[in-house]
């Protein structure tokens, strides 16, 4: 058997765009916060935190799930989420 040469699968990759519909919510989550980090009140730019990430079944789009936080905060959330297991 012959394989081509250069005819690896070309694996495009997809970014999933947020869409309009996650804007909107980042910026109700933002505005509900009175444009404050919700954990220390930091004001400035502002990222929005899935309390329930996605992949633990959190609700994207769901405004109870959001949380406007600093990106100190946001990484900091970050670091005691358990992407790949399981909270219990
Ligand atoms: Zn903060």
């Amino acid at each position: 058997m012959i394989r081509p040469p250069g005819h690896a699968m070309t694996s495009e990759k997809r970014k999933r765009p947020r869409g309009r519909k996650w804007r909107e919510k980042r910026r109700k989550a933002i505005d509900r916060a009175g444009r404050r980090c919700e954990r220390c009140g930091a004001a400035g730019k502002l990222q929005v935190h899935h309390k329930t990430p996605l992949c633990l079944g959190g609700a994207a789009l769901n405004l109870g799930n959001l949380e406007a936080l600093c990106p100190d905060c946001h990484s900091k959330a970050h670091l005691n989420c358990a992407h790949d297991g399981v909270i219990q």
